[in-house]
């Protein structure tokens, strides 16, 4: 378009990850363009909080307090079995409201976002696919098709989208926050390791009179994690773990969102579910079950890349990574890596920093996802932590609402240690 400058990073993905990347390179004065497959921003409450130190991250955009304002404020984490609560983690030092971890659905963290984009002069293009990257030494070639309800153009597989242009890129750096089914990752050729095993999950979102005292709740109980999170005006969300052989059902597919008025699967998530999972595993839990808003099953897996990227072409968030969802560590952790990113390519764009330096800096990720999956030892026991805590010590592990040294120190309340 005339007098808009030459774009210098392209976001692939407008999840929350691309868009905190558009806005960090925004705010450096970094020229960027970010699109997404999607018609507009995602309408569900999937990773639905923001740790601590995610939350303070949002002080760089100016967004923290809007962000509190919607958001429930949790302060501990409870670690419960079905007796009830047998360990706590504090998050917070003084239970300072600022300090906490805001419980706050994704789409209105992605609707804070995408309005900071807006501001800062930087539109989403939503309906843009990414369908083909070729790197060079000095630049990348990207491929966007729009997309269109039109009856020109040819079909897209599966839908009634129809290619309507096909748009060219030519910048120095491609930032890939596609998610799951990176299109980016793809071609660059990089696998996406399975380094753990498929968990189920059955959600279930409702209104409750429970008093859900400003803490999340883990819940381990016959063999199976379970999470209770109090939700902004009066819900929760209670997520309860499968039993394994849930993947033997059928129609499996690699598709995570299992129910989507799928016969075979609904009857795994109906009311009556509900009540037995709450009675097995939670009989602490006596709060009232109205409205049930919410409820499917989700499949997620453990996987990560062999690398998150390379020369031009980087990667972060779920392109990188996923776990399992006690911990909302995929999206939190994604948080990160876009803010470094962009901390990276402004440096080599306007400063000459070295390429390599993007390559230590995703190597560290990369390295930290590998603790984070147990890939390097997981957590370790001491003399002196309590014998219940230790006999869950692996699992704990993803369902710690952090990352690097902040999850050191919460592991270390429970006597546990890397
Ligand atoms: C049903 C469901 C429930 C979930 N529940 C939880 C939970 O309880 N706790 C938790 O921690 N996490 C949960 N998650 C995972 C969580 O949503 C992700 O960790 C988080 O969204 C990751 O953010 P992201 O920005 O990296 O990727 P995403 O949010 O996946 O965003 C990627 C974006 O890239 C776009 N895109 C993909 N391919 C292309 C392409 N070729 N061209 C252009 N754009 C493209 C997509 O449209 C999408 O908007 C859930 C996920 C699902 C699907």
């Amino acid at each position: 378009m005339f007098g808009k400058k030459k774009p210098e990073v392209l976001v692939v993905g407008a999840g929350p990850v691309g868009q905190l990347a558009a806005l960090a390179l925004a705010k450096r004065g970094v020229q960027v363009e970010i699109v997404d497959t999607g018609i507009w921003a995602c309408s569900h409450s999937y990773a639905l909080a923001l740790h601590p130190d995610a939350l303070a991250l949002l002080d760089h955009f100016g967004l923290r307090d809007a962000a509190l304002r919607k958001a429930y404020p949790v302060h501990t984490v409870g670690i419960y079995d079905e007796t009830g609560r047998r360990a706590q983690v504090a998050l917070t030092a003084n239970g300072n409201l600022r300090d906490c971890m805001a419980v706050l659905r994704q789409d209105a963290i992605e609707a804070l976002f995408e309005k900071a984009l807006d501001e800062a002069g930087v539109k989403i293009g939503w309906r843009r696919e990414l369908v083909d990257l070729a790197s060079n030494v000095d630049h990348v070639l990207a491929k966007v098709n729009r997309l269109e309800r039109d009856s020109r153009g040819y079909v897209v597989a599966r839908s009634e989208w129809v290619v309507a242009a096909t748009e060219r890129f030519d910048v120095p750096f491609v930032l890939g926050a596609d998610g799951y089914e990176s299109e980016t990752r793809r071609s660059l050729g990089i696998d996406f390791d399975e380094v753990g095993e498929p968990e189920y999950f059955a959600i279930f979102e409702f209104q409750t009179d429970a008093d859900l005292e400003n803490e999340m709740r883990v819940c381990f109980a016959g063999g199976t994690v379970n999470v209770l999170w109090p939700l902004p005006g009066g819900g929760c969300r209670w997520s309860f773990q499968l039993p394994a052989n849930v993947s033997d059902e059928p129609n499996r597919d690699k598709d995570r969102l299992l129910l989507s008025g799928g016969l075979e699967h609904s009857k795994l998530v109906d009311d009556t579910h509900l009540r037995q999972f709450l009675e097995e595993r939670a009989p602490w839990f006596t709060g009232s079950v109205d409205h049930i808003a919410w409820r499917m099953v989700v499949r997620f897996e453990r996987r990560l890349a062999k690398s998150f990227g390379q020369h031009r072409i980087w990667l972060a968030g779920d392109a990188a990574h996923t776990t399992g969802p006690v911990g909302v560590q995929s999206m939190n952790v994604g948080l990160f890596e876009a803010w470094d990113l962009a901390h990276m390519m402004h440096r080599s764009l306007h400063e000459g920093a070295p390429l390599c330096d993007i390559a230590s800096s995703s190597a560290r990720w990369q390295a930290e996802w590998q603790r984070l999956h147990g890939l390097s030892g997981g957590l370790k026991v001491e003399a002196q932590t309590d014998p219940w805590v230790a006999e869950h010590a692996a699992a704990l592990l993803s369902c710690l609402p952090a990352h690097g040294k902040k999850l050191d120190a919460l592991a270390a309340q429970i006597g546990l240690s890397f």
